[in-house]
């Protein structure tokens, strides 16, 4: 068996142990005779690994008492719709931020059920900042302020946090998502899918403040109003068992780890193996301002753009894959996520050192 390095920026890389321990786990989970897979989702033993996943992200992330984790469906594409619905409280406008292509998408789906002011964007320049908050057009009425923490696709990341006063802040943290320790109560409510930094897809993370929660929409569907799931431990609908029981097992892997702010140094360790390169050469470049460039996703580009093709099937050839841009911007990506080895970083930056020593 050899594994490759895996830079796709999600579904993602997952850490190898728990891979193996799923392997292990498979058919007959701690001697209860079946795969977690075949287990009802009201069993005892379903119960369990729900109630310690949701510990441990607590305990990793130091969650206040005042705050529901919720584990549900629909992906950070469905909160897109699912936040208005449940967060606009009987006000009709909200601010958002826009810092790229998963901004702009919130944006647009937004718009479908209240009024959004854009009260900052980054477009001018091609999305290759963070709008600094003193530019801000805030409006205080507004129901929330929603950024996206991460720009998945551009790579920009915010390494500070809004101060939006009595206003909730929302964030999209689906390509950040536990690869650093964050304020929680600094949040009104985040948001992530499970498949950049936490497991398999399928599952949704909605940490939200308990006082925020109750006045959804009447459209708002059942299993997406966040105060039916709250009170119902997340299950009023059946959840995607198997992508919570290996959310579970990549928390226990993080908490072995020495939890989020190991974590964190892991990261930044790994970002400058590659940004590190990335300013001591002319042949690849990346645009992004250089105090905002995200730890997670890393585009680059190679300035004479008829070589990319050359370029990913050398990196396929040394058992380096999904390294192609996402196709609104071209170029390359690396996305170096929590279960990015660092050996995968130092055998890229390798290869791109040769590859410019053979076609510079
Ligand atoms: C991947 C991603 C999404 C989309 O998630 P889906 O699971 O496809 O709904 C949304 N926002 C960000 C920041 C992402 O990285």
């Amino acid at each position: 068996m050899t594994r490759v390095f895996n830079f796709s920026a999600g579904p993602a890389t997952l850490p190898e142990p728990v891979l193996r321990q799923a392997a292990d786990e498979m058919l007959d989970w701690r001697g209860s005779g079946m795969s977690v897979m075949e287990m009802s989702h009201r069993g005892k033993e379903f119960i369990a690994i729900h109630a310690e996943a949701e510990q441990l992200l607590r305990e990793l992330m130091g969650v206040p008492a005042n705050y529901k984790v919720l584990f549900l469906q629909g992906g950070a594409i469905g909160e897109n719709a699912i936040v208005p619905m449940n967060m606009l409280r009987g006000r009709s406008s909200a601010d958002y931020i826009d810092t790229g292509e998963w901004s702009k998408k919130s944006i647009k789906e937004a718009k479908k059920y209240c009024k959004v002011n854009v009260a900052a964007s980054s477009e001018e320049g091609g999305y290759v900042r963070v709008p600094k908050q003193d530019t801000w057009k805030l409006d205080k009425d507004a129901a929330y302020v929603h950024i996206c923490s991460n720009e998945t696709i551009g790579g920009v990341e915010y390494h500070w946090t809004p101060d939006t006063g009595e206003v909730p802040l929302v964030a999209d943290m689906s390509s950040n998502f536990i690869s650093r320790p964050i304020d929680v109560s600094r949040y009104g409510l985040i948001y992530a899918g499970t498949q950049k930094n936490v497991g398999p897809a399928g599952v949704t993370i909605v940490i939200v403040r308990d006082d925020l929660i109750g006045q959804a929409l009447p459209i708002t569907p059942s299993a997406f109003d966040y105060k039916i799931q709250a009170d119902n431990d997340s299950m009023f609908n059946t959840p995607p068992t198997y992508t919570i029981y290996m959310a579970g097992l990549v928390f226990n892997w993080i908490k072995a780890q020495g939890g989020l702010n190991a974590i964190e140094a892991n990261n930044r360790k790994k970002a400058a193996v590659l940004y590190d390169h990335l300013e001591t050469t002319s042949f690849f470049y990346n645009p992004v301002a250089r105090e905002d460039r995200s730890l997670m996703n890393v585009p680059f580009k190679l300035r004479d753009e008829s070589l990319d093709d050359a370029f990913l099937k050398g990196a396929q050839a040394r058992g380096m894959v999904q390294l192609k841009g996402h196709r609104s911007v071209g170029g390359m990506r690396a996305s170096i996520y929590n279960a990015m080895p660092i050996e995968g970083v130092v055998a890229l930056v390798d290869y791109m050192k040769e590859f410019e020593a053979s076609h510079g």
